[in-house]
């Protein structure tokens, strides 16, 4: 490069000083660059969790306007209805056979150990409305504190955890697109009481490669207050590693058997509009 700069550059018209500082300069650069080029990024298989976890900035906690709610708002007339407090027939294992889960007093709580569920049926563009609580009791911190799932089409996790007061990294806080969007805000209701997810699910479309030819795209809105405005999800949410693509077509609306050592987390009143 030195070399080069030589031949490019007329000695005639540069001051002696300023050449050698630029000549100084521009080979500093390039050391650098060179030396970047060399560092070597981690292989899929050599990543750890923490490497897609980012902790700021912490999202604005707002308090929902709403009381909560000891009566479920009933679903609309045209909305399926994926689970009214009497019985999983809408569900079943991830695993197989019928959803173990427990259902009680008109709600169902996970039952660890026994896997995800997922709705039987598969959708591509829809409106989720679904609401969830720990119990007002719980114990654990950041990830370890009630914490399940919302996958939508089976493969893309909105996160279900308490984080009242609950500090964890920003994008798997509730909310989250996991390991990729931190939610707008934190407003999350305390334990023992209901929260409202609302999610608007727009479907990817894919190209002949399998790659996407339009992303798949997602609002939520949490208490009433939105907390991801059309985001662009980038591919599956793994815990460890990047995002990847996945062909896929409709898929189901699933719930995570996260298995943490804290107590259950019980939902209520799910229904679904496809659009
Ligand atoms: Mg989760």
């Amino acid at each position: 490069m030195y070399f080069w700069l030589c031949q490019h550059i007329e000695p005639s018209k540069v001051h002696p000083m300023i050449r050698t500082r630029t000549l100084i300069s521009l080979l500093v650069f390039a050391v650098s660059i060179s030396l970047f080029a060399q560092e070597e990024f981690p292989k899929p298989g050599q990543m750890k969790p923490n490497m897609t976890e980012f902790w700021l900035p912490q999202p604005t906690v707002v308090t929902p306007g709403s009381a909560d709610c000891d009566e479920p708002v009933p679903a609309p007339s045209d909305a399926l209805v994926l689970f009214d407090g009497k019985d999983l027939s809408a569900w079943k294992s991830s695993r197989e056979g019928e959803a173990k889960w427990i259902v009680s007093d008109g709600v169902f709580t996970v039952n660890k150990g026994t896997g995800d569920i997922e709705t039987k049926a598969h959708f591509g563009d829809f409106q989720l409305h679904l609401e969830w609580k720990v119990p007002a009791t719980i114990t654990g911190k950041s990830q370890a504190r009630g914490n399940s799932g919302v996958f939508l089409q089976g493969l893309y996790e909105v996160q279900v955890l308490d984080n009242y007061e609950n500090k964890t990294y920003a994008n798997g806080q509730a909310t989250s697109i996991y390991k990729q969007t931190a939610p707008l805000v934190n407003a999350m209701k305390k334990p023992g009481e209901w929260n409202v997810y609302d999610i608007i699910y727009q479907a990817p479309t894919f190209k002949e490669d399998g790659t996407y030819r339009t992303y798949p795209y997602v609002t939520v809105i949490h208490n009433g207050i939105l907390v991801q405005n059309h985001t662009r999800i980038n591919g599956t949410t793994p815990y460890i590693g990047l995002p990847e693509v996945v062909e896929h077509g409709d898929g189901p609306i699933k719930l995570q058997d996260h298995g943490d050592p804290s107590e259950a987390i019980s939902f209520r009143n799910i229904w679904i509009r496809e659009l």
